[in-house]
């Protein structure tokens, strides 16, 4: 497409993504630039279980392997900032929990975005295909090719315009637009490599992971951090990591939170997210009492779902024995005698915390399932007893 052309179509559709609520729209031209850093991380497992991404990864390197004769990838974000900086409230939720599930919402304007490709750039359904977040594309790479921000030390997509709040979003088509420039400073990478292009000295975020889970600027060890701990492990979190998850009952902003480039923060115009502000005001004693029922009621339509109502109560039950709740102590005991196995082990776990032993020493007489036997013998709470005919394996 001749150059002129080709900037106009650029920002007329420029112009109509964000009229469907996206807060910034950029342009890369869509070539087999990006993957060394990604192989290098898998390669030293720094994605714990998540292997979707190892399956993933050679598409991830080539987007023409997502969309055969695919030209230009189209980044979008949408700010999730908020107007006032959230309260220091026990407990402690991620941002993004604190919206309506941005993937159903995100999703939705992308099927419009297409609609709009095709009507304006005379495409076909097959010349486009879009992504939020779970694709086999590099989205903060390809955002930082087309300058929608740099990668910050701390792994993030920093943009100068909204700091760390942006959820990110992709079309892959077949229109070939002009491509916008990236920032200054070093070539951007696709993962973390070459991170901090625009950070300087700073290191903030590194300092302030509470579980220290940074091996190298932009490098993170999922199976270190608290966001994968509390959000994407689906089974018992290390006993070793409970203690740094502080208050922190799902996700973990710390790594975002300290970083400067939030002074440039917006907050969210709310066309393609919602906040939820009840999920904030729920006290961890509320957490810790809600049923099937009140989670599917509260939760719905939520990232928060993701992990379930046990998910959320191991989590729940370790934010409550880090901060000594001893309000909750009722409620850890009920848990501890009447939960799914991966609730009770964490149970143990903050009764123990709180110097429950005499409760515990009653609970464990009836304890069948070998986790949950598990966290009683790792507090010597099973002295004498005969653990191999004890357990049940679950
Ligand atoms: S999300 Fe939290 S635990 Fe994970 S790297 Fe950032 S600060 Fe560390
Ligand atoms: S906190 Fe500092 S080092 Fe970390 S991403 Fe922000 S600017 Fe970069």
């Amino acid at each position: 497409m001749a150059d002129g052309a080709g900037t106009i179509l650029r920002e007329t559709l420029r112009i109509r993504l964000r009229a469907l609520g996206f807060d910034a729209v950029r342009f890369a031209r869509a070539e087999p630039a990006f993957g060394d850093g990604l192989n290098a991380w898998l390669s030293d497992g720094n994605q714990a279980d998540m292997t979707w991404l190892e399956r993933g990864a050679a598409k991830r390197g080539d987007p023409a392997l997502v969309l055969p004769g695919v030209r230009t990838i189209i980044m979008l974000g949408v700010n999730y900032g908020m107007a006032d900086k959230p309260a220091e409230a026990t407990p402690r939720w991620a941002r993004y929990a604190q919206y309506s599930d941005y993937h159903d919402t995100i999703a939705a304007a992308l099927v419009e975005a297409g609609a709009v490709l095709e009507e304006v750039g005379g495409i076909g359904p097959a010349d486009h295909r879009h992504y939020v977040d779970t694709g086999p594309v590099l989205e903060r790479g390809w955002a930082a090719r087309a300058g929608l921000g740099f990668t910050g030390k701390n792994a993030m997509l920093i943009s100068r315009e909204f700091g760390n709040w942006l959820f990110l979003a992709c079309v892959l088509t077949r229109l070939d637009l002009p491509p916008d420039a990236p920032l200054p400073g070093k070539p951007p990478e696709a993962t973390g490599t070459h991170a901090g292009q625009l950070c300087g000295k700073c290191t903030r975020c590194i300092d302030a992971c509470p579980t220290k889970a940074f091996t190298a600027p932009g490098v993170i060890d999922a199976r270190l951090c608290v966001s994968y701990q509390t959000i994407e492990n689906k089974g018992i979190i290390p006993r070793e990591l409970r203690a740094g998850i502080g208050n922190r009952i799902y996700g973990c902003d710390t790594c975002l939170e300290v970083c400067p480039w939030n002074r440039f923060a917006q907050a969210s115009r709310e066309i393609l997210v919602t906040a939820r502000p009840e999920i904030a005001r729920l006290s961890l004693a509320e957490v810790l009492e809600l049923t099937p029922a009140s989670f599917a009621v509260i939760f719905k339509k939520t990232a928060v779902k993701r992990v379930k109502l046990a998910g959320l109560l191991r989590n729940a039950c370790i934010v409550a024995g880090n901060i000594g709740a001893s309000e909750c102590v009722e409620a850890l005991a009920e848990l501890a005698a009447t939960g799914v196995p991966l609730v009770r082990a964490h149970a143990v776990w903050a009764l123990a915390r709180l110097g429950q032993r005499e409760r515990l020493q009653a609970l464990f007489s009836a304890e069948t399932d070998s986790a949950v036997l598990a966290e009683y013998a790792a507090e010597n709470l099973c002295a004498g007893a005969d653990m191999s005919a004890r357990a049940v394996i679950s």
